[in-house]
This record gives C-alpha cells, structure tokens and sequence, in this order.
C-alpha cells in the first residue's frame, strides 16, 4: 500500500515535469524522455518509448517501470526510451539523485555547435548552478554502454555536475528529483539563449 501511494507521487511529479517542459517549449512532439527513480523498489519509472511529453498523466500512462539496468519489470508494458541507458547509468552512477531529464531544447542545442562549455552568463546561474556546462562529443542519437566512461569521467572532474549538453541533441539534467531537475533543464535553455544572444548583439556592436 505504500509502495503503491509512493509509486503515485512519482506518477504525479512526473507528469508535472513532462506538462512543464512541454509548455516551455523545451521538449516538442515525441522527443526527450525523463525518469524518476523509486528509491524502496530500487527500480526507475522512465518515459515510454515514441510517446509525447504532452500526453503522459499524473496516473502513470506514458510511463514504465524497469530495472536500472532498463528491463521491464512487467514484459507486458510499453517498451522503455531508447535513453534507457543513460537514465539507468546516472542512477548508479549517481546514489543521490532522484530525477533525470533530458529533452532537445534548441538554444541549447544550437549553442553548443559552436562551443565546448556553456559559461555562467547570469548571475542566476552562477548562483544556482555555480558551474559552467560541459558539451560532450557522442555522435549518437541516444547513449550507449561505449559512452558511459565519457559521462563518468564528467562526474569525477566536476561531483557537483547537475547537467550537460550533447553536442546535436540534447540537454542532460539531474535533481534531487525529477522537479529541480526539470528547473535545471530549463535554466540551461535560458543560459543558452542569453549567451547565444549576447554573441549576436556583440557582433553587430
Ligand atoms: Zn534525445
């Protein structure tokens, strides 16, 4: 019963961070993924495979629970995000967090074509994150196992990591749970879009 009430507060943090990214605009159509992680049954709820942000509920649907390692608990459920890997790895990797999000936000994506870090352009982020914003080189469209030394080693350089970019694709951000990691996914679109804009306006100084 109570496994069942915390599985349900999961369920409706959850949604509440899909519906957010989603009307921010930091995730559109059925991109992006994020998980939670259910600490007593040491397993994760991760977003479904193909579904959109827009359309999980606070009642699980767009949702299934595996494995850290990404297998399903019940063979009958949708399949996992092909992301399935990185969520699991950050969990292990990481004994303190309780929320992965990671979505393709544009100014984020397209800053870090042209850059190999994402500085602390705002005092907000300086205050909130306290760390620039590493840009990792995986020519992939989701993480695999061969990638997980490269994220590894970002933890150890920095422990107190809360997010970083895929060059191409994405922004990874972690919490506490899936709500602070949310609000770092979305600090990291708008550090992105102030530096990016910031270069613009410089330019035509
Ligand atoms: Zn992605």
């Amino acid at each position: 019963m109570e496994q069942a009430k915390k599985r349900g507060e999961l369920y409706a943090l959850l949604n509440m961070a899909a519906q957010r990214a989603y009307a921010r605009g930091i995730q559109t159509g059925s991109g992006g993924n994020l998980s939670a992680r259910d600490v007593e049954a040491g397993q994760m709820i991760v977003k479904a495979s193909g579904g959109s942000f827009a359309d999980c509920t606070s009642e699980g649907e767009g949702f299934v629970v595996t494995k850290l390692g990404g297998e399903r608990i019940c063979e009958t459920d949708p399949k996992p995000t092909r992301e399935v890997v990185l969520h699991g790895m950050l969990y292990t990797l990481l004994p303190m967090i309780g929320g992965v999000m990671h979505c393709h936000s544009p100014w984020a994506v397209a800053y870090a074509y042209r850059h190999d870090v994402l500085p602390m352009t705002t005092q907000h982020v300086k205050l909130k994150l306290g760390h620039d914003i590493p840009i990792l080189n995986v020519d992939s469209p989701m993480l695999l196992a061969e990638h997980v030394p490269l994220v590894r080693q970002l933890f150890e350089e920095n422990p107190k990591l809360t997010a970083f970019i895929l060059r191409g694709h994405g922004v990874v951000a972690i919490g506490k749970d899936i709500i602070e990691a949310e609000h770092t996914a979305e600090l990291v679109e708008e550090t992105a879009q102030i530096a990016s804009l910031r270069e613009i306006l410089d330019h035509k100084a």
